[in-house]
């Protein structure tokens, strides 16, 4: 690629052959603020007041309990879990919404470990998402059998798969770098070293293309407010090979899971299929709106969704270079995009203020400790020009030093 600096008219032609630029009308963004952060919260779709609205004022408040039966409530949950089954190439059979990423780590877990009662090691990256490690930390605390997590380096991974390993599990784009592993080359390694392979992937799912099926994942969970834009704190997924569900013992044991929860018996009997990796009665308002953000993931080619995004990376981390070049910044994305998400992070050592200043500017990143600027690239409603524009922020807050103000360097409670 010949190394030309990229023009604001370069971008602008970049948009204008931009399949997916219909997309941006269908979400509701304010004027003027140029959104890299819905790899951490999504924006709104335009519809999802709607549907919510509906969901409230007829079937909540109208409907009232008849609705469990007659606005299909009962049917929800499964028809959006196959739907991000879709997204993702789950198999048939293996998907359920409802619960937190957090929790849904841990009733997969728990599952993992049951499976494989002789093994007592949780492989995990060092620099896996932090929700993820706890997690395991507490099943091991609480199982205490003797359970140890152990975390290594990206490149070790491999070599440390051994017949101690119960399940390794990872998050297949890294949220602080960007990085993305080799889902079915790793899952391969796992199964050939007798263990089980548990997938995040919160920053995966609607973001780069996936194929649980083809690379015979066991064990998936992923988030519904990134890039699904299902909104704060939506409803998370879980994934379970349907070849592992007969024997499937989970650590939470709910009447949602229970194989017939209106017979009210007294004793635990696990459901047949995925229901039994579910436990208590899901939020219905959070997953109607949840639905809203999945259909339009869904009505987007993955493959046009990849090569934006991977364009958008790309031109991003080059303007860094070209025009923000001097200042201490330093790229730790992959520069190779067949191995990054997303996202493009940029370290500085002066990362928070940095980014205070770019909010201060309508430029909305994020912050992640202890020194990384990270931009997320939403190809459903992001343009390249905004691309450009918010890089000459940047280089303004860097050549300006209006990061040094007061205000910028007060450390907020969500960063
Ligand atoms: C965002 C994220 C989560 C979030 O977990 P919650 O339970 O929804 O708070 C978990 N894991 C990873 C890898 C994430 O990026």
């Amino acid at each position: 690629m010949p190394i030309s600096v990229l023009t604001r008219e370069d971008l602008i032609a970049l948009d204008r052959a931009d399949t997916l630029a219909g997309f941006r009308e269908r979400f509701s963004l304010p004027a003027g603020v140029i959104y890299l952060d819905g790899n951490s919260l999504g924006a709104m779709p335009r519809a999802t007041a709607g549907r919510v609205s509906a969901m409230v004022e007829q079937e909540w408040g109208i409907g009232l309990i008849r609705s469990w039966n007659e606005a299909g409530w009962m049917d929800l949950p499964g028809r959006i879990a196959d739907k991000i089954g879709r997204l993702i190439g789950a198999a048939p059979g293996g998907m359920a919404v409802g619960d937190s990423t957090s929790v849904n780590v841990f009733k997969l877990l728990g599952a993992a470990l049951a499976a494989r009662p002789e093994r007592r090691v949780i492989l995990t990256e060092r620099g896996n998402f932090p929700t993820d490690l706890y997690i395991a930390q507490g099943l091991a605390t609480l199982l205490a059998q003797g359970h140890e997590v152990r975390m290594v380096a990206p490149d070790e991974i491999a070599a440390a798969l051994n017949d101690s390993v119960a399940v390794l599990m990872l998050t297949h784009v890294n949220y602080h770098t960007g990085a993305m592993f080799d889902m079915a080359r790793l899952t391969e390694a796992a199964h050939a070293a007798g263990a089980l392979a548990l997938w995040d992937l919160a920053h995966s799912a609607g973001a780069v293309p996936v194929d649980l099926a083809g690379a015979d994942v066991d064990f998936a969970v992923g988030c519904g407010y990134k890039y699904l834009n299902g909104g704060p704190g939506a409803p998370a997924f879980l994934y379970v090979a349907p070849r592992l569900l007969a024997d499937a013992r989970f650590p939470i044991t709910g009447w949602w899971g229970h194989a017939a929860p209106f017979a009210f018996e007294a004793g635990f009997r696990p459901a047949d299929g995925i229901a039994r990796a579910t436990v208590g009665t899901a939020p219905m308002i959070s997953i109607a709106a949840l639905e809203v953000g999945v259909d339009l993931a869904l009505e987007a080619p993955m493959a046009a969704v990849r090569a934006k995004s991977v364009a958008m990376t790309d031109v991003f981390a080059r303007m860094v270079q070209q025009r923000c070049a001097g200042y201490g910044l330093e790229i730790v994305s992959p520069a190779d995009a067949a191995r990054r998400g997303s996202q493009v992070s940029v370290a500085h050592p002066n990362a928070y203020p940095v980014m205070q200043a770019l909010i201060a500017h309508n430029v909305i990143g994020d912050f992640r400790a202890p020194d990384v600027l990270r931009f997320g690239m939403t190809p459903l409603y992001l343009g390249f020009a905004e691309l450009w524009d918010a890089v000459e922020v940047l280089r303004r807050v860097l050549s300006e030093e209006s990061w040094k103000q007061p205000q910028f360097n007060v450390r907020r409670s969500v960063t």
